[in-house]
């Protein structure tokens, strides 16, 4: 494996990022009795390429920096997002990687951490250009052995969608055609090549249903003295991109008011809510959300992040709260749709507030979960629900007739086409990030029920995770 290690730059903007995941790490390190080797091999990120290539823009040659980092290989393939922005450095991608190794822990993915990003800002190249600068990335990540799909396997992040994931999964599959199954080698991609329905969405209802199972834990919301449940919940999510997008709107689908949404250029608050898809309808008309009819428009958008709401939903990128601007958050719950949204001194304000940090390995894992599901899907080579959806209607419906037949009462055609359907592709995934997202949230809360002294549930959600792959290297031997 020719993998170059770089020194990480440890003024960088991502220093700052990868030191509050460290901290974090070391204070829930703290509760646990493993021998400091094996959580220092846990911390460590395990490798960092980093590549300089050449591109064409705007007539000009620029050198493009771009990264991949494999946090940890305890379990293969690597996973994790590829970034596209102006200010990512070796250290965000590294922070980034090591919360998608201790996130795949801790939502049972069976996976290692990685992640990858591209120092360019997409808005200001050209659909070419940015299909060529995809391309290029690929075939260096191909050379260095830092893809495909039991090696390392990226997906969407911040600044990417499918059309890139697509890009990457087509160059892959020209240098790699002997490889059955080359389509694993990314996740994220449009269901036309090989993408699995339910992706694009998929960490927005995550963090749906985290919350909602939050708001619905009963010894919880006595505790932040709330009601139990959505219903009267407002809600203010800054980032109104597919995380943030998605997120406002299958928490106002799920009862919440969504009070307000901030953006880079501003944001737009309304105390009787806002149709989160007639916001999304007036952003693709003109360009963005701000003069958005019947809500205020705020220029100063992150100033709306301390406005009045019950649960505050960062989901645009790391660092958001901190030690400057925590004092002033008033909700009650802080759910972290994005990665790192929250600095380990402004966590700690937040703690003394009382607030609830719901964290991001946790909450916003449901990207993961169903690019996992994606991943299985490019290796069984078969759509889910393809084998057994027929199987499953004509069994629900010789049980209905039957039911008809001894009880002599019909159903409504309405009624029996509920009963009766199979559950296609979209159904499965979506029941099965259901199902992860509940059952994680009880995991961790049991952790957290049984270290008393802990006292935050990113805290908890550490150790669950740190248990887990210190497990992992145990059963391998590595450190008897
Ligand atoms: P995205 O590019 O689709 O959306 C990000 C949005 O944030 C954009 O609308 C952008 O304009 C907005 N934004 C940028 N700067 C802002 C600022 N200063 N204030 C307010 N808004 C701002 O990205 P995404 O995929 O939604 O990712 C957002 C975050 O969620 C990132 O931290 C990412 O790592 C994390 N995340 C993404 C996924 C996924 O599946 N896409 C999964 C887990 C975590």
């Amino acid at each position: 494996m020719a993998k170059k290690a770089a020194a990480a730059s440890t003024h960088s903007l991502g220093a700052g990022f990868n030191q509050s995941v460290n901290r974090y790490f070391n204070k829930a390190a703290a509760h646990l009795k493993h021998a400091d080797g094996i959580l220092e091999q846990i911390r460590s990120c395990n490798t960092i390429l980093e590549v300089k290539f050449p591109a064409r823009i705007n007539g000009e040659i620029q050198v493009i920096s771009a990264w991949r980092a494999e946090h940890s290989h305890h379990k293969l393939p690597c996973k994790g997002g590829i970034r596209y922005s102006e200010d990512a450095d070796a250290e965000e991608v590294i922070a980034l990687a090591s919360l998608m190794t201790y996130k795949c822990a801790v939502v049972n993915v069976p996976f290692g951490g990685g992640k990858g990003a591209i120092k360019i800002n997409p808005k200001k190249v050209s659909v070419e250009e940015l299909e060529r600068i995809t391309r290029r990335y690929t075939v260096e990540l191909i050379h260095k052995n830092c893809i495909g799909a039991s090696v390392d396997v990226p997906a969407p992040d911040y600044g990417s969608g499918a059309r890139e994931m697509a890009w990457i999964a087509d160059t892959y599959s020209s240098y790699k055609p002997n490889d059955i199954n080359a389509l694993g080698c990314v996740t994220g991609k449009p269901v036309s090549q090989g993408g699995v329905r339910g992706r694009t969405e998929a960490t927005g209802r995550g963090v749906y249903f985290g919350v909602r199972e939050a708001v619905n834990d009963a010894k919880l919301m006595k505790k932040l003295g709330m009601n139990i449940g959505l219903g009267d919940k407002t809600v203010i999510v800054q980032g109104f991109g597919n995380v943030g997008f998605h997120a406002a709107k299958f928490l106002q689908e799920g009862g919440a008011t969504i009070v307000g949404i901030v953006e880079w250029d501003g944001a737009v608050y309304s105390k009787d809510g806002i149709d989160v898809m007639a916001l999304d309808a007036h952003r693709k008309a003109t360009g963005s959300i701000t003069n958005f009819p019947g809500a205020k428009t705020v220029k100063n958008g992150n100033s709306v992040l301390e406005y009045p709401c019950d649960i505050l939903v960062p989901a645009a990128l790391e660092s958001q709260i901190h030690a400057d601007n925590a004092n002033g958050i008033k909700a009650k719950i802080v759910a972290e749709g994005a990665n790192g949204p929250i600095t380990f001194d402004g966590e700690n304000i937040l703690i003394k507030k009382g607030i609830l940090m719901i964290p991001d390995m946790y909450i916003n894992a449901g990207g993961v979960v169903v690019s996992y599901f994606e991943w299985l899907k490019n290796l069984s080579h078969v759509r889910f629900g393809r084998m057994d959806k027929r199987f499953e209607e004509n069994t629900n419906s010789q049980l209905v007739a039957m039911v008809e037949r001894l009880t002599g009462q019909g159903l409504t055609n309405a009624e029996k086409k509920l009963v009766v359907r199979g559950a296609d592709e979209e159904d499965l995934v979506n029941s099965g990030l259901e199902d992860t997202m509940i059952g994680s949230y009880h995991e961790i809360m049991e952790v957290w029920g049984n270290h008393k002294k802990v006292n935050d549930m990113r805290t908890a959600a550490f150790i669950s995770a740190i248990d887990k792959i210190a497990t992992s290297y145990s059963s391998l031997g590595i450190f008897p």
